[in-house]
């Protein structure tokens, strides 16, 4: 009889183990199962931030390249095709700039607007082509720029018609810095292009005083007064705009 009832016990115990270990087993699984989604998730989460981070990295090389574009076209709009120097809208733009800056500095430096065109360039291209044309006004701008400043301003107006804006400590050293290019462009040695005759230009300034009260559009017309004046009395030469008589360096 004892033993009977001791056999139902253990029967007992052994069922009652089996319910744990199966129920033991039963949360194991869904421990794993929730392990598994937690990692899943971390997975897709990973995945996510990558894709993000990329989309990102994308998103900040296309803003680079915008912004690269933007600058190239400013840059395209405001140069001249032929010479890389300004071109006629952007120079009087920065001309217009630094005249403004000239009026309220208290500094006392003389600023002047000027006007070269080369010489007889008419008969360039007709003896010689476009071409060699072309490539006498490029040389023409690089020995300008040769002289000039990084604040000086020099654009092409058009043709072989070239502005500058030109600051200095005296007048005198405008007209002797003008003159220099003047020189410069006759000692040109012009045989590598096939051209016989020397280069010349003829120059016009008008020198902007702080008393005056003109525009910059008066003082190109004064500067163009004083060119037409250069031209006239022989051409090759810098000639200064004055309301009485203009003068000459030569
Ligand atoms: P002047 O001494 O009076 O200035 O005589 P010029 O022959 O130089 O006369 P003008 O200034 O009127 O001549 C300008 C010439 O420049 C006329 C035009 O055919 C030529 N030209 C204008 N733009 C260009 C260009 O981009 N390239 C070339 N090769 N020639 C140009
Ligand atoms: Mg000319
Ligand atoms: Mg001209």
């Amino acid at each position: 009889m004892e033993r009977r009832v001791a056999r139902a016990e253990n029967a007992a115990h052994v069922e009652e183990q089996t319910k744990v270990v199966y129920a033991l087993e039963k949360n194991n699984q869904s421990q794993q199962k929730e392990l598994n989604l937690t990692k899943q998730l971390i997975d897709a989460k990973d995945k996510y931030l990558l894709i993000l981070s990329s989309f990102c990295i994308v998103l900040i090389a296309l803003f680079m390249w915008l912004i690269y574009l933007l600058k190239k076209v400013k840059k395209l709009a405001n140069t001249d095709g032929l010479t890389q120097i300004s071109n006629r809208r952007f120079g009087i733009q920065q001309a217009q700039k630094i005249h403004n800056k000239f009026f309220k500095s208290s500094a006392n430096n003389t600023m002047a607007i000027a006007m070269m065109d080369l010489d007889h360039f008419k008969s360039i291209n007709d003896t010689y082509g476009h071409d060699i044309g072309d490539k006498v006004i490029k040389a023409s701008v690089n020995i300008a720029l040769s002289q000039l400043n990084k604040n000086d301003v020099f654009c092409r107006m058009g043709g072989e018609e070239f502005l500058f804006v030109i600051k200095g400590e005296s007048k005198t050293e405008i007209i002797n810095k003008l003159d220099l290019i003047r020189e410069k462009l006759y000692q040109f040695d012009t045989h590598p292009l096939g051209i016989a005759k020397p280069i010349s230009a003829s120059f016009g300034i008008s020198i902007i005083s702080k008393n005056d009260n003109l525009k910059i559009s008066d003082h190109i017309t004064q500067s163009d007064t004083a060119l037409y004046d250069a031209k006239n009395s022989g051409r090759n030469k810098v000639s200064l705009f004055s309301i009485d008589e203009p003068t000459h360096n030569k």
